[in-house]
């Protein structure tokens, strides 16, 4: 029997799509670099299944249907070129590779050009949902080959999460489209986890409440407009014990968080792009910042800071933070979609952002009620500059930004880090203020270095030097 599709990688996301594809009638072939993975899945979970393990990648190739068609579910980087400089001699044109991981989407853009000249067609496809997802249904962002994605979009529709029977998967977009929107998708995922940790961080030192009062408020805010798998997540975590102390098995966590590094490609191109998201760039030193814990406690002999200290009513904190947590939130969207509306311009990959909205309503990591919203933001105007100019998203800021700066202006006066929040305000200030103080930096840019600057009362695009700026006095 020849198997629809193969697969090379049988970690978590591996594994489990895997199953997902088996479970949606296809007969899948699998192989693993090392040999115990793959044995204990074809003989644990993938056991009396529609799964063909393979021992070597010719092994793979040759159980195959014609075209071909490769997932690729391991480790981004060299494994990938590897892997694919590995399969090459087996494969014929018009045979499909799929990279399913979190490659970097240059990368991508380069493996297709290779590829494309031996007639192999190539995809990126940003996959998420974790573990779970993997399995039921995750979101996928594929990019690349148009050939190869009329190949693939039957199984990629029928594996994919759902939202109201529509699929959380279309094709994104020519060459690295689907790898920079999954970049994007995990930029925003670290700033809804840093903005939700700095509102737990804020009840919590505010309050006095416990891990478990903590997540009653989380589940609340989960049947509201907050309503996403985050806060769902943030809830359940804040309810579990630790085993051993019986202390709520957050505060036995130690406060040093990890990256894998797609947070920071985000800020990097955003940088690259002169895309302001300051939200993603906070999110990324938050936990930059967190991870120097020998460092800090050093720090925390030597600085000084306030005591957190409230003494208002605790419904109107909870409300406010609420609230500053849906307006912080709509920025850090806001940020995010202007990068890729940004990189679809500088690409040319015309991207549907009203479709990509619709993809991550379901399966992915920042899944949330709020994206129906933002779905039809664009479809109402697929060229809007910024989520901030719908009325809809604007209308929700007016009504909670007196609480948001509320939040902001306790937090900063109580000596309580948060990076997101704040930054997210700036943002929102210096988008919505006609005039910004650029004005003197231009002035200093011209008084050190004569470049020039455009005058108020003049045609923009004409350049004025002053030649008289007032030297300095000698020391
Ligand atoms: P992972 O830990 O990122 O990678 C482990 C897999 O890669 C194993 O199958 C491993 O094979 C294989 N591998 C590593 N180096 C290799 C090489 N040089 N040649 C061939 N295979 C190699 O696994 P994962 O967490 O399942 O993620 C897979 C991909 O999906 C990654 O790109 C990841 O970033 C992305 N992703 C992960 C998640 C998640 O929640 N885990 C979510 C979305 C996307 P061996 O068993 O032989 O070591």
């Amino acid at each position: 029997m020849k198997a629809d599709i193969g697969l090379i990688g049988l970690a978590t996301m591996g594994q489990n799509l895997a199953l997902n594809i088996e479970r949606n009638q296809y007969t899948i072939a699998v192989y693993n670099r090392t040999t115990e993975r793959l044995d204990e899945f074809i003989n644990g979970k993938g056991f009396e299944k529609n799964i063909i393990g393979c021992y070597d990648v010719e092994n793979l190739c040759n159980t195959l249907k014609k075209p071909r068609i490769i997932l690729l579910m391991i480790k981004a980087g060299k494994p990938v070129d590897d892997s694919i400089s590995m399969l090459l001699p087996f494969l014929e044109p018009g045979d499909i590779i799929i990279d399913g991981g979190n490659s970097f989407f240059s990368d991508t853009i380069r493996r297709l050009k290779k590829l494309e000249n031996k007639g192999i067609h190539y995809l990126g496809a940003g996959i998420s949902g974790g573990e779970e997802g993997a399995l039921k249904g995750p979101s996928i962002m594929p990019g690349g080959s148009l050939e190869a994605w009329k190949h693939v979009e039957e199984i990629f529709t029928k594996i994919t999460a759902k939202i109201n029977g529509d699929p959380c998967c279309s094709y994104i977009g020519s060459d690295g489209a689907g790898h920079y929107v999954k970049m994007v998708h995990n930029g925003i995922e670290y700033s809804d986890m840093q903005l939700i940790s700095e509102i737990y961080y804020i009840l919590k030192k505010f309050l006095n409440l416990t891990a478990y009062e903590l997540a009653k408020i989380f589940a609340e805010w989960d049947k509201g407009d907050l309503n996403s798998y985050l806060i769902k997540i943030t809830s359940k975590i804040l309810l579990e014990e630790d085993p051993v102390t019986k202390n709520p098995l957050v505060d036995m966590i130690l406060d040093s968080a990890k990256q894998k590094g797609t947070g920071k490609w985000a800020s990097q191109e955003a940088l690259e792009m002169g895309v302001p998201v300051p939200s993603i760039t906070e999110a990324v030193y938050a936990r930059n910042i967190s991870s120097k814990r020998e460092e800090r406690l050093e720090a925390s002999k030597l600085l000084t800071g306030p005591t957190p200290q409230f003494s208002g009513e605790k419904s109107i904190l909870v409300e406010a933070t609420r609230k500053a947590l849906i307006a912080a939130k709509i920025c850090s969207y806001a940020q995010g979609f202007s990068l890729l509306k940004a990189a679809s311009d500088e690409y040319k990959w015309e991207l549907n952002l009203s479709n990509i909205a619709q993809i991550w309503r379901n399966g992915c990591i920042i899944r949330a009620r709020f994206l129906k919203q933002v779905k039809v933001a664009f479809q109402q105007d697929k060229d809007l500059s910024n989520l901030l100019l719908d009325s809809y998203f604007s209308d929700v800021i007016k009504t909670s930004q007196e609480d948001w700066r509320f939040v902001v202006n306790l937090a900063v006066e109580n000596g309580i880090p948060i990076p997101a929040l704040s930054s997210a305000l700036s943002y929102y200030d210096s988008y919505r203020n006609p005039s910004l103080p650029a004005n003197l930096i231009q002035a200093q840019r011209d008084y050190f270095g004569a470049h020039g600057f455009e005058r108020v009362d003049k045609e923009q695009g004409l350049i004025y030097h002053y030649e008289k700026w007032a030297p300095l006095d000698e020391d």
